[in-house]
């Protein structure tokens, strides 16, 4: 079985919901920075990093790469993790190439999905302000036309879902994991993003176990 994971794909393109499926499945360590930031930043530990990843967020900045890396270190085990979400550049990926030391990569899985299909997903997704939930009228409505199903609160686009934000951070994308797709060529292998959840879940797991 493949241990020494790493998912790559473009925001939308459920790597982040397939990550939790099948590292549970498995037995995985998944590792997520988004998840590893909120829980240091909630426990304040380590202060110290704590502190420096509220800067960058707050000032609306991105963490740097260092930080990041930081960040994850603390949970990496070098034999069994199912990276999401990091590394998003050449930079990153050759600090945990450093860290790793000489432990060699298992697979990287590419999710395949185009751009339009991205933009129609994520601006699809509908927010609760009060509690933070997420919608979406395509796949996840709520059970009132538009309320949260636990506030009753009219449901929002957050910034980060609007058009204009999504093909920016689509750009974004690109021109950072560009490279990375060619970085890790001999062990890419891509998957169709826009099949089902479950047909999906079953295809990387029969890459994993192979
Ligand atoms: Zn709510």
């Amino acid at each position: 079985m493949k241990t020494k994971i790493i998912f790559l794909g473009p925001p939308g393109s459920g790597k982040g919901t397939q990550a939790q499926m099948v590292s549970k499945d498995l037995g995985l360590n998944h590792i997520s920075p988004g998840e590893i930031f909120r829980r240091i930043i909630k426990e304040n530990n380590p202060a110290e990093i704590a502190e420096k990843i509220k800067f960058y967020v707050q000032s609306g900045l991105l963490v740097p790469d260092e930080i990041v890396f930081e960040a994850i270190k603390l949970v990496l085990d070098k034999k069994n993790f199912l990276l999401d979400g990091f590394p998003r550049n050449l930079n990153q990926a050759k600090l945990l190439e450093e860290f790793l030391d000489g432990e060699l990569l298992d697979v990287v899985i590419y999710f395949n999905i185009s751009d339009e299909e991205i933009i129609k997903r994520l601006s699809s997704r509908r927010s609760c302000p009060k509690c933070g939930r997420i919608y979406n009228i395509l796949t996840l409505r709520p059970k009132k036309e538009n309320l949260c199903d636990d506030c009753e609160v009219e449901l929002i686009i957050r910034e980060d879902d609007k058009i204009e934000t999504i093909k920016k951070r689509i750009e974004v994308y690109k021109k950072e994991t560009a490279s990375l797709i060619d970085y890790y060529k001999k062990i890419l292998i891509d998957v169709d993003a826009t099949e089902s959840i479950e047909s999906l879940t079953n295809k990387i797991k029969s890459i994993i176990l192979s």
